[in-house]
């Protein structure tokens, strides 16, 4: 029988965590003909009563795992790590405060059974978020698409069903700081965008301040684009520019005898806008280097194979 796993990070989340294994274990009874389950839990290093909660789960439910952190590593670590301990043959990554209902896990299969390996969540209304939440993350997403050279869809977050082959890649991946949504996105394969409404929270507030936000956005937008380390090139050509035109200012006035400058305020210009053309090619020089040096150590494989036919 095949096997579904369902990855679930967990920070601060008492008020959630028995609701969340409740509601997962009914889904999961109406589909148990079918399919087989494991629930990972990762306990992201919370110190309230998660972590005793989840081992209360566990010690009645063999399919249940529990991996707890030392301390708080975040969101994205967790999940990462959750997908290293599933076994399933399909796996389902979702937030543990029940947000992304879980109900629609048996339609999503349908999905999978049909060929598409990544089904993704793709939100069509977010009930309860904040304006700011909105409108920061369609911010973000435009700004990620712009300067990223992989398409990255908007409105989507974790919440997905993933195919074993593909949890396997993610799993290869050596790179450190996972932006999880772009790594599923950029690996390929079948890809299906799942519309659903994205309920409130079950309980309690949201684990993600503004702090850990601008992490994950720094991540995402660092991690697939070297765009901002070439904008200094175009600084460096602006500046560059600048001196060039001063300079052609300078003598225009210069020849027509025209007064129009202090003394001193021509040579000053024209030295302070070219030196800071030098510096800021320099810099991009450097950055050219760094870029290379860091796809080197993302050390992503160059390409991945879905499919072999008659190869061992
Ligand atoms: N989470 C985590 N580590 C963190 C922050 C969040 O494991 O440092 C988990 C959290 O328990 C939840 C999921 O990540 O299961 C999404 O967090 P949350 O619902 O607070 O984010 P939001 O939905 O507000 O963006
Ligand atoms: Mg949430």
């Amino acid at each position: 029988m095949k096997k579904v796993s369902l990855v679930i990070p967990m920070y601060y989340e008492e008020e959630v965590a028995e609701e969340c294994y409740k509601r997962l274990i009914g889904v999961l009874g109406t589909i148990k003909e079918n399919y087989d389950y494991e629930i990972v839990f990762v306990n992201d290093g919370s110190k309230d009563k998660t972590l005793s909660i989840l081992e209360g789960i566990a010690k009645n439910d063999k399919n249940v795992k529990v991996v707890s952190f030392s301390r708080n590593f975040g969101h994205q670590a967790a999940v990462t790590c959750g997908l290293k301990y599933a076994t399933g043959d399909a796996i389902v990554i979702m937030d543990a405060d029940l947000q992304d209902p879980p109900e629609l896990i048996p339609d999503m299969l349908k999905y999978w059974e049909e060929g598409n390996d990544v089904i993704y969540g793709k939100r069509k209304t977010r009930e309860g978020e904040s304006f700011f939440k909105l409108f920061t993350a369609k911010t973000f997403y435009s700004v990620l698409n712009g300067l990223s050279d992989v398409e990255i869809p908007k409105d989507t977050g974790d919440f997905r069903l993933v195919d074993k082959q593909v949890v396997d890649v993610i799993n290869s991946l050596p790179e450190r700081n996972k932006f999880l949504r772009g790594l599923f996105s950029w690996v390929g394969f079948n890809q299906y965008a799942y519309e659903y409404e994205r309920k409130e929270r079950f309980a309690g507030e949201t684990k993600y301040p503004l702090k850990k936000m601008l992490k994950l956005a720094s991540d995402g937008i660092i991690n697939f684009s070297a765009k901002p380390l070439k904008f200094i090139g175009t600084l460096a050509i602006i500046s560059f520019l600048a001196s060039f035109f001063i300079l052609v200012f300078a003598i225009i006035s210069f020849c027509m005898k025209l007064d129009n400058m202090a003394p001193g305020w021509a040579s000053i210009m024209v030295t302070m806008t070219f030196l800071s053309g030098v510096i800021l090619s320099s810099l991009y020089i450097v950055g050219e280097y760094i870029s290379r040096i860091f796809d080197n150590i993302k050390a992503r494989p160059e390409y991945i194979v879905e499919r072999t036919i008659n190869v061992d």
